[in-house]
């Protein structure tokens, strides 16, 4: 029987079945008591050190024994801890990205995924160049400057060239106000050489989801095709890293498995990568499985509540203080109107999750990937987050600046990455409002601007600030 081992680099060394199930069962029995919560949430709770507030983390048993406790003040704790992380790490700042769907030809069996092999309805379709230079217009005419490219998995149809092409070819669109900055990968697991490919190509995190945790309904789940490779699947983040790639992106489709077990097993990847790479992952994603076409929804339809859904956000958040969050347009505004003071730091807006979507003028559902629970438009989530005292930003400055990886990490581990952070999504923020929003939009945007600049503590980073906002305006600009 495997051990249990966050430094080895086998799947069932370091997600392993036997102390994830120990974990769960130590969980259980210490739910109520109160002294071990409390240890834990002081653990969890923001320093003042000299060097600025830092922050410990929590190992899986930790979390999971935050997780399983039910006594109402403690889960408040739990939610006010989480929200002062989110503030003291990356303040009041939301990224902006949009998915950018590729191509749905497929040849694995996922049972939740409407691209699969056997779905004889789902239009199969996959992008051209042009095609593909087309929709960046479209998200560039929106005012998107970060993508994520998505893509089913199919050797001849999605072979890793038709990736590099179309990354080139998306860094290459210079449409109107300015390039798309940074590209995002989600694409099925690979070897080393193709992810050293992808390094090469300028990408910036490489995002997989890990699904489900749990071996077993992992491979009933993913019947067919090269994703049943289980262990393949899960050790895909240490190919990446061998590969040259510094950010990774985890994340499970909560829904398929039981929550619990999924939760320890994703704090635990994070544990392995740190241990074994010495940074953890850039971001953590938390998609809930959706209705799609061909895929039975009484079976996988957001199957937790939204209330477990934002304890699990807040949980991340406590373990993992130093990694990003993103959630995507799977949620409604409700739902993504309480996780963002929860932890979240990314969202999509807009977003189409059909392949060649941007393009057509009404959203097409022929070969979409799963219903869009938040339909609004790109100005009316700016709007809206600005109206909740967010500020989008659609910087890319650290990635552009090889701030990536543990050099991204130990400047967030500082406090350094808030000091310029700030300032570089009020003037992408202002780019954004210039370029492209409605008058409503800007008016809020532009009263918001101003206070949040007096926000910025040193008068010169201010002063700078201030100037490179006034040129923004003027339409002077520069790349942040
Ligand atoms: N093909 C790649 C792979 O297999 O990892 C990645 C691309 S796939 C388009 C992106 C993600 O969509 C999958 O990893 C899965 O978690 C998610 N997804 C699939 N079906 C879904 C559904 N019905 N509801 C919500 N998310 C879904």
């Amino acid at each position: 029987m495997a051990v249990y081992n966050p430094k080895s680099l086998r799947a069932e060394e370091f997600i392993n079945d036997g102390e994830i199930l120990e974990t769960l069962e130590y969980a259980e029995k210490n739910k109520n008591n109160i002294e071990l919560i409390d240890e834990i949430l002081n653990k969890a709770r923001p320093q003042k050190t000299e060097s600025g507030t830092v922050c410990k983390g929590l190992t899986h048993r930790e979390a999971s024994v935050l997780l399983a406790c039910d006594i109402p003040e403690k889960v408040e704790e739990i939610y006010r801890i989480a929200e002062e992380i989110k503030l003291s790490f990356y303040g009041n700042r939301i990224v902006m990205f949009a998915p950018l769907y590729l191509s749905n030809y497929c040849v694995n069996g996922c049972l939740y995924c409407p691209y699969h092999l056997k779905n004889k309805h789902i239009a199969r379709k996959k992008l051209t160049q042009e095609e593909v230079r087309q929709e960046v217009i479209a998200l560039q005419d929106m005012g998107h400057k970060r993508l994520a490219i998505e893509a089913g998995e199919d050797p001849v149809n999605n072979p890793i060239e038709y990736i590099l092409d179309c990354i080139q070819t998306i860094y290459s669109v210079n449409h109107k106000n300015g390039a798309i900055r940074r590209v995002n990968v989600n694409i099925a697991a690979t070897t080393v050489e193709n992810y050293r490919k992808l390094k090469e190509a300028g990408i910036g995190t490489y995002i997989l989801f890990q699904e489900t945790y749990h071996k077993e309904s992992y491979l009933k789940l993913h019947p067919t095709g090269p994703k049943h490779d289980y262990d393949y699947h899960t050790e895909a983040m240490d190919r990446a890293m061998e590969g040259g790639i510094d950010d990774v992106g985890l994340g499970v489709l909560f829904g398929l498995e039981l929550y619990k077990y999924e939760f320890a097993g994703l704090i635990m990847h994070a544990e392995h990568l740190e241990a074994v790479h010495g940074v953890g992952p850039h971001t953590i994603s938390v998609p809930r499985v959706k209705h799609a076409d061909d895929i039975d929804p009484d079976v996988f339809d957001n199957s937790i509540p939204d209330e477990m859904f934002e304890k699990i956000i807040a949980c991340i958040r406590l373990a993992v203080p130093y990694t990003g969050m993103i959630i995507s347009t799977r949620e409604s505004e409700e739902v993504r109107g309480k996780v963002l003071n929860l932890g979240i730091s990314q969202i999509s807006g807009a977003s189409r999750t059909s392949v060649g979507g941007y393009t057509e003028e009404e959203r097409p559902h022929d070969s979409e990937q799963f219903d869009v629970s938040d339909q609004r438009t790109l100005d009316e989530v700016v709007r809206w987050l600005m109206e909740n005292g967010h500020i989008p930003s659609f910087c890319t400055a650290c990635y552009r600046e090889g701030r990536t990886g543990d050099r991204f990490m130990s400047l967030c581990k500082n406090g350094q990455i808030l000091n310029c952070c700030h300032p570089n999504a009020l003037m992408t923020l202002t780019e954004y409002l210039v370029d492209y929003a409605s008058e409503e939009t800007k008016k809020i945007g532009f009263e918001l601007i101003g206070k949040e600049l007096t926000k910025i503590p040193k008068d010169k980073v201010r002063e700078i600030a201030v100037q490179n906002i006034e040129d923004i305006k003027a339409s002077n600009r520069r790349d942040f």
